[in-house]
């Protein structure tokens, strides 16, 4: 699990994230829904230790994100450790940002090889196998510029499984997608969905998380000002911002 405590981080003086706590179970799917500048994709770099927080801190499954205690001390990790803390955690951006000069098949290999999860051998047949999830298996040899946009996202979505990460963070995984590439790119998160991978998805369409959020959060001015399950928050709004929100976006 992961566990989220008062995280507050600044840019400069402007705050960035305020006290935000939340909790994520393993096997489940939170959607993260918010305004742009409410922090959303702040929040997910934390997960990452890609941004440092200047309050609160982040667990993963009992271990500091970034950090080790001793004592009642933090201590930051090294760069090394952050890297290989890094790996427990698959990260999915807007840009599918694929290795350009690298096959598809040798992208998805690449990292298991650096950290050494598996032997090329074993790291084939786990890409073989990821590339039947994502529905790919043929373009395994192909290069990333000749796949669309919605295949380029699917391969960076093995990719990032391919590590075995206990935690999949999507950050508007669809929003540069054409319209009509965005369905293939959901249907597959939908899939780790039901097979059970944990994820937090920064998402701004509402039929993908009214079908498959265990809970929605919604975010203004670095705050988490509403967190409930799909049918509480989209159909049931508390906050009036949160309505406003679903106003404009529905
Ligand atoms: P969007 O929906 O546009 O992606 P977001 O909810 O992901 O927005 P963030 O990118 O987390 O928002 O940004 C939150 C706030 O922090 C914004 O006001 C942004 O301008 C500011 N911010 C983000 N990154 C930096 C940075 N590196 N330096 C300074 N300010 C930053
Ligand atoms: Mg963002």
């Amino acid at each position: 699990r992961i566990a989220i405590r008062n995280l507050s981080k600044y840019y400069g003086n402007y705050k960035a994230l305020d006290n935000v706590s939340l909790t994520i179970e393993p096997g489940t799917v939170t959607v993260i829904l918010g305004p742009s500048g409410s922090g959303k994709s702040t929040l997910l770099r934390t997960i990452n230790h890609l941004e440092r927080v200047d309050e609160g801190f982040i667990q993963i499954d009992g271990d500091y994100v970034g950090y080790r205690r001793k004592g009642n001390t933090l201590y930051e990790l090294k760069e090394r450790a952050i890297l290989k803390q890094r790996t427990q955690v698959g990260y999915v951006f807007q840009n599918f940002n694929l290795f350009p000069h690298m096959t598809v098949l040798d992208n998805i290999i690449e990292a298991p090889i650096v950290h050494r999860l598996y032997s090329r051998k074993q790291a084939i047949a786990q890409a073989y196998a990821l590339l039947d999830t994502v529905g790919l298996r043929d373009k395994a040899q192909a290069w990333p510029r000749h796949l669309s946009g919605g295949q380029q996202q699917r391969i960076a979505i093995a990719r990032a499984l391919a590590l075995n990460p206990k935690v999949m963070l999507f950050d508007e995984p669809t929003s540069a997608l054409d319209p009509e590439l965005v369905g293939e790119v959901l249907e597959v998160i939908k899939k780790l969905a039901r097979s059970g991978v944990t994820m937090v998805v920064v998402t701004h369409e509402i039929g993908f998380a009214r079908q498959v959020a265990d809970r929605v959060v919604f975010m203004v001015e670095g705050r988490i000002v509403e967190s409930g399950s799909a049918a509480q928050v989209l159909e049931r709004p508390q906050h009036s911002r949160t309505q406003q929100f679903l106003d404009k976006v529905l």
